[in-house]
């Protein structure tokens, strides 16, 4: 995976005092930056989170249109024969592997859960199939983000903007929660996500209009 960390190389400031007008900037920049998947419950988005692995959430919302109508409790799941399910979810690839997680966490669901999607990180990473970053989106939009969520997008911009020096997405993680003042978890990826999709592009980013590059040391203006 490339690595960003040694393009940070400007004097700009400590990041802690850099931190705060970051996100002020990015969120007046990005005032639209949320989840692109569509749910209307904590059941519907654990769901879409689950389904967006490997797959774009555009693709995935298009599949939950009528996945939704049809699954409406977590029994409902249970209710049809494996490869229904499977048939039902086929566009979001990985069909058989997602199926499968999506059965063992609607009957852990009924059993320990009453039906509910639990709030806590550590509940949710006990739910089959649902990883670490699954349940950090998960508790995040639910209004109890208890990490940041680190992806391609979110690793390559901290790494740009010198909050971090690490590779690894947990270590990553690990350099965030302790820069980003908590009420900001929710929404601090998102905005970099936004950002790095419409500004800091990979391979080359458009530092002349990044509202940022004041107070980024890998900024090219
Ligand atoms: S686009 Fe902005 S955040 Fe990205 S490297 Fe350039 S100045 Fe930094």
């Amino acid at each position: 995976m490339t690595s960003y960390v040694h393009e940070a190389r400007k004097r700009v400031g400590p990041r802690r005092t850099r931190i705060r007008p970051v996100i002020e900037r990015l969120a007046a920049a990005h005032s639209d930056a949320a989840i692109a998947l569509e749910f209307t419950s904590p059941l519907e988005l654990l769901v879409s989170v689950m389904l967006s692995a490997q797959t774009t959430d555009v693709n995935v919302n298009r599949v939950t249109a009528s996945l939704f109508a049809k699954y409406r409790r977590p029994e409902d799941y249970l209710a049809v024969a494996p490869q229904e399910l499977e048939r039902d979810i086929y566009a979001t690839g990985f069909f058989r592997q997602k199926a499968r997680s999506l059965r063992g966490t609607m009957k852990m669901l009924i059993e320990d859960y009453d039906g509910e999607v639990p709030r806590t990180l550590e509940e949710l990473v006990r739910l089959p199939g649902v990883a670490r970053k699954t349940a950090n989106v998960v508790a995040a939009e639910l209004g109890t983000p208890q990490g940041i969520v680190v992806d391609t997008h979110v690793r390559r911009l901290s790494q740009r903007l010198g909050f971090t020096r690490q590779e690894d997405p947990v270590k990553i993680e690990r350099d965030l929660v302790r820069l980003v003042p908590r009420e900001d978890w929710g929404r601090f990826p998102h905005l970099l996500i936004w950002h790095g999709r419409r500004v800091c592009i990979a391979r080359r980013p458009r530092c002349e209009e990044c509202v940022v590059n004041t107070l980024c040391p890998a900024s090219r203006v």
